[in-house]
C-alpha cells in the first residue's frame, strides 16, 4: 500500500493498538448486523491488533475515508464527521481483549455500542465491544500511562 510511506520508518510494524476518533457531530448510521446505531459527538477509543508487518496499513485504512467496508469500524472511519485522532501502538503485549479491558476501565469510558468489534473476541464472556466512548477530552497521556505505548498522530502523515 503506497500510504505506508507516509509513516515513520520507527513505527511498530505489529502489535496492539487503540485507534482514537473524534466524532464532531451526532451521527447515525447503519452497522452491518448490529444495525442503524447513533454515534454521540466525543471520543471513541477502538482497540485492535494488526499482525507484523501490517500495522502501518492498517492504521492507513483507519485513516483513510475510500475503502471497501469489511469491519464493523469501518462503518465509522469512512464518515466525513469522524476525525481520525492517531492510534496508541502498544508493543510487546498480544492479549487484543485484556488491553480492551483495560482502555474501557479509564475513566470516562463507557460501552455506548454492544457487539461492537467483539465478534473476534477470545475472552470469554466476550468484551462488551472493542470500542468505548468518552465524553471527555481525549487524553492521550492517561492511556499511555495506563498502556505503555507509542502514540502516532493522524496528522503526522
Ligand atoms: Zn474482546
Amino acid at each position: 500500500m503506497p500510504q505506508r510511506r507516509l509513516f515513520p520508518p520507527t513505527l511498530p510494524k505489529g502489535g496492539l493498538y487503540v485507534l482514537i476518533l473524534r466524532v464532531a457531530r451526532p451521527v447515525r448510521v447503519t452497522v452491518g448486523r448490529l444495525g442503524r446505531q447513533d454515534f454521540k459527538p466525543g471520543s471513541y477509543f477502538y482497540v485492535g491488533t494488526a499482525k507484523t508487518p501490517r500495522m502501518p496499513s492498517r492504521l492507513a485504512r483507519h485513516f483513510a475515508k475510500t475503502k471497501t467496508v469489511r469491519w464493523h469500524i469501518d462503518y465509522l472511519t469512512e464518515l466525513d464527521a469522524v476525525e481520525p485522532v492517531g492510534a496508541v501502538i502498544v508493543a510487546g503485549r498480544t492479549s487484543e481483549c485484556a488491553l480492551n479491558m483495560e482502555v474501557g476501565r479509564l475513566s470516562g469510558m463507557v460501552t455506548t455500542m454492544p457487539g461492537f468489534g467483539s465478534s473476534d473476541c477470545t475472552r470469554r464472556p466476550r468484551c462488551p465491544a472493542h470500542l468505548w466512548f468518552s465524553a471527555a477530552e481525549i487524553n492521550v497521556a492517561a492511556i499511555e500511562r495506563h498502556v505503555g505505548s507509542w502514540f502516532f498522530h493522524a496528522r503526522q502523515r
